[in-house]
This record gives structure tokens, sequence and C-alpha cells, in this order.
């Protein structure tokens, strides 16, 4: 390794770029840097800024363990309370000083003779780094959807992950392109807002009420002097949520049951016949991403709101063609609809021993071990990695799992001053197949079309199992499962802490 190499080099500074510092400082690991291409911390909740964004994981369980917050003001906090959160574990941390800003990684790349990766930045030096910490996030790029037309469009566009805070919609006529769990949140603040509004739906989703209600100063107090009823809290929201997954994760009969509850919820909050089959979904919940909200609904029928349901043909100077022929004129089109995912993909060329490209291996869909590390890619480590989704609980519950895992490994490499961990292919390809296998039972891999799937209906998305059973799997690194590879230089410094 080369004097000038740092031990960790961290990828983007949203939850788990932040969390995976955190812990690496806590475990007495201190050099490392964090890259991130914006100029402030909060990956998805930083750009995610539209009207009524917030969270439909209850903010209890969607905090690290290890830093929790009595002060949550309700039971699902919106996104500017999120984004403090995280802004505040910065500053407690101390971390802040190893934030590199305006730093765009565009490609890293494996030297297995130092032992060392080189992280390619957008006009600026290499840096060389012993390991890497890929935490970019796979909701950080925000996608217009491939639309005839998208670009003729005269009026004003916007994507809900870059809201555009400057426009008035007061008085103007508005599309919102897209009903996932970004759109439902939006259409009930633009009703309150725009001259009209008119939702374009191509598919369904299954609707639940979400009951938000505010903490009360007694309950922050206590959860203040009395740390474990917070403890507490989470665990019944986890165990809670838990219980959930059989209906969510599996097609079972537990999933007739959440289907019987958005339909008795579509039942109360829509009377008109129409409207209720136009919104009942054809596919088994949890297929895709239950949408969580109690205004969806209320807002589809306001006066100044109309829900279209005729597939979209193109989009025109003045706004959108539906496929019966009619032109739709807006003076705003609001693009609720997701994210490039890298399913089959990675964000920036990641090369491994021998020059191999994980972009090429992925093309099929992207696997890895546990979904953290990748056989031929020593030292390197996935956060939201391929199958760590959970389609029932909250994402930072299999971070926390994903950081611990991760801080651990390199602890261990650090401490022993070993060259490289690299996970043995034979026990990454036993993995996978034991993923796929059990996937083909999920509710996800039922048939509907959603971005968990690649186009081929591969699942590189989600984990098929319970939260417990995913933070089990990551609870120790077993060694067994790596080649290492031990320095060729020895009476080197440890880089530990
Ligand atoms: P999404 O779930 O991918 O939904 C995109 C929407 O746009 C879908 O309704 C989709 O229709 C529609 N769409 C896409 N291309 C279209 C086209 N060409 N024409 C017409 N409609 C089109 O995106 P999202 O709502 O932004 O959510 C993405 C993910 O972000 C979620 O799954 C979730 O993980 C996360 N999120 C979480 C929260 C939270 O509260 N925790 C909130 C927002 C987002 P189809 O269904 O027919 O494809």
């Amino acid at each position: 390794m080369t004097s000038s190499s740092i031990s960790v080099a961290i990828i983007g500074a949203g939850f788990a770029g932040i969390g995976a510092a955190i812990r690496l400082q806590d475990e007495g690991v201190t050099d490392f840097v964090i890259f991130e291409r914006d100029c402030r911390v909060g990956g998805t909740w930083r750009d995610n800024t539209y009207p009524g964004a917030a969270c439909d994981i209850p903010s209890r369980l969607y905090s690290y363990s290890f830093a929790p917050n009595p002060d949550w003001s309700h039971t699902y906090s919106g996104s500017t309370e999120i984004l403090k959160y995280i802004n505040g574990m910065v500053e407690s941390s101390g971390i802040a000083p190893k934030i590199r800003f305006d730093h765009t990684v565009v490609g890293i790349a494996y030297d297995a003779v130092a032992g060392e990766w080189t992280v390619d930045l957008d006009g600026r030096e290499p840096v060389r780094a012993r390991t890497v910490i890929m935490a970019s996030g796979p909701l950080s790029n925000a996608s217009f959807p491939d639309i005839p037309g998208i670009d003729t469009y005269a009026g004003h566009k916007i994507h809900s992950a870059r809201w555009d805070h400057d426009y008035d919609f007061g008085g103007k006529r508005v599309a919102v392109v897209g009903t996932g769990a970004s759109g439902v949140q939006i259409v009930p603040e633009l009703v309150k807002t725009a001259k009209s509004v008119k939702v374009f739906q191509r598919t369904p989703g299954w609707v639940l009420p979400r009951a938000n209600s505010a903490t009360s100063g007694r309950l922050k107090r206590l959860y203040r002097a009395l740390p474990v009823t917070q403890n507490l809290m989470r665990s019944a929201w986890y165990w809670g949520h838990e219980s959930v997954a059989l209906g969510v994760v599996w097609d079972s009969p537990v999933t007739r049951v959440v289907e019987a509850i958005s339909i008795a919820n579509l039942r109360r909050q829509v009377k008109d016949p129409w409207l209720r089959r136009q919104l009942t979904p054809d596919f088994a919940a949890g297929c895709k991403r239950l949408l969580m909200s109690s205004d969806y609904y209320p807002a589809l029928q306001a006066d100044n709101c109309k829900l279209v349901t005729w597939p979209i043909a193109r989009l025109s100077p003045n706004g959108i063609r539906t496929v019966e022929g009619i032109e739709h004129q807006f003076d705003c089109i609001v693009f609720a609809t997701g994210f490039d995912v890298c399913k089959a993909a990675t964000p920036f060329p990641v090369t491994g021993i021998d020059g191999r490209e994980l972009a090429a291996e992925w093309s099929g869909g992207a696997y890895a071990y546990r979904s953290v590390v990748v056989s031929g890619y020593p030292n390197l480590y996935f956060t939201f990695g391929p199958n760590s989704g959970p389609g029932h609980s909250s994402a930072l519950v299999y971070m926390e799992a994903q950081i611990n895992y991760i801080v651990e490994a390199i602890g261990t490499l650090l401490r022993f001053g070993w060259k490289s961990l690299d996970v043995r292919p034979e026990v990454q390809d036993g993995y996978n197949a034991d993923i796929q296998r059990r996937l083909r039972a999920t509710t996800w891999n039922s048939g509907c079309q959603s971005w968990y799937l690649t186009d081929d209906g591969f699942n590189a998305t989600m984990y098929p199992g319970f939260a417990t059973q995913y933070v089990k799997q990551l609870k120790t690194v077993n060694l067994a499962d790596y080649t290492i590879t031990v320095a060729q230089t020895s009476g080197e410094p440890l880089a530990t802490g």
C-alpha cells in the first residue's frame, strides 16, 4: 500500500454514508473520507423536498438504533425533519470535516498489487483507498419517463425528486404523472394550491390508511428521561412490521387480508363505483410497494382534481395527449415517475481484479454476497446493494446491519494489516442460488411490473425474508467465506484509530 492512501473511501453522504462513517469512528477507524457530489448531506432526503414528502415507515424505526431521537414530532415524519436528523448526526458525531462536498466519483479501480482502490473524481486528482464503501443509494438519479415528445413540451416540468420551490402553482393547470409512493404524497398537497390537477395513472396501487399522530411533549420527555421506553416503542414497531411480512413478502392468505383492508379503505373513502373500479389494483398486494395514505383518495375527489387512466400517447408543446386522441393542456407537468435504479449496472465504472468490470458482470441483473460484497472486487462494500430491499420494514434496519458487517470486515482487515478480503465465488454463487429460489415465492415475483425487477424479470433488489433473517446473516463476518490475502510487507503500522 502507498503511504498516501486512506483507509476507507465512503461514496455518498446520505443516510448510509453518514451511518457508516459514524460507526467506523465508533470502532476507532478514523482514517476515512466521504465523497459527496452535492454540497449538502442527506441523499434522498435532501433531494426529495416535494410538498408532502414524508416517510411511510414510523420514524422510531426509520432511524438508527445507535442514534435514537426522542424528539420525532409525529409517528411518521416529514422530509424536513428527517434531513434535520441526518444533519444532527453529522454535527454530534464530529464527522463533518471528513466530508468532501462537490466531489463526484466517476470510477473506481482495484490495484491488486498494492491492494488499493483508485477513486477517480470528476475534475480532481484521484484518491487511493484501501477499502471503499459504496453508499451512493439506489434512488439517487431522478428518472424522467421515456414518453415520446417529452422534450417538445413547452410548459414547466418538475421531477418529484428535484422540486422547484420557486414555481408558484397558484392558478396553474397541473398534471401529475405517476401514482407511486411519491405521487400519492404530492397530489393531496397540489390540490390545495393549483387551479386544477389531473393525475395520470398507469397502474393503480394498493393504498392503506396511514394514521399519523403528533408525539406529545410528555411522551418526548419520557423518551428522553427513560431511553428504554424509546427502545420498547422501536421494538413494537419492528415486530409489528415483521408480522406484516407474512402478507407483503409472500403471496399468502395474509396478503388477501392486506388486500381486504385496502379495499375496505377504498370503499370507505371513494363512493363513486366507476372511480373505485379505476383505483382497484389487479396484482397481489406487496408486488409493488404498498402505498400509505389517508388523504390521497379524498384529494382525487376534490373539485379541482381528476384521475386520467387513458394511457399517455405523447407529450405535445401544450401538454399531454392520451391514446384516445384528447390533448390535455397544462402549465406544469409534475413527474412522480421514480428513479433510474442500478439493477443491472453500476453508477460509475467499477473495475476489479484483472480488469473485470462489474457493470458487465451485472448486465443480467446485479448480485452480491449477502448484498454487501462481490467476488473479484476485494475490500469493496455495498450499502443497499443487490437483494437488500425490505418490502415491509425500515430500510434503516437493513442498512444498520450492512454497516455493522462492513465496519467489522474493515476493522479486521486493518487490524491484522491484511491486503485484502475477497468473498469466495462459490460461497457467493450458493448464496444467490438460494436467494433467487426463495424469491420465486414472493409477491414481488408474482407478475406485476415494478422497479424491483429488471426488464427480464430478474429480481436484483429485494431480500426474500424477514428483517430478522436479513440482520442475522450480517451479524458476524465469517472469514471462512473469504479469500484473505496477507500483505507482502511486514512491520507496517496498523491503520486503525
Ligand atoms: P415509483 O414507485 O417507481 O412510481 C413511479 C410511478 O410513475 C408509477 O406510478 C409508474 O406507473 C409511473 N410511471 C413511470 N413511468 C411512466 C410512464 N412512462 N407513463 C406513465 N406513468 C409512468 O416511484 P416513486 O413514487 O418516486 O417511488 C420510488 C421509491 O421511492 C418507492 O418505491 C420507495 O421505495 C421510495 N419512496 C419512499 C417513500 C416513503 O415514504 N418511504 C416516499 C416516496 C418514495 P407504473 O406503476 O405503471 O409503473
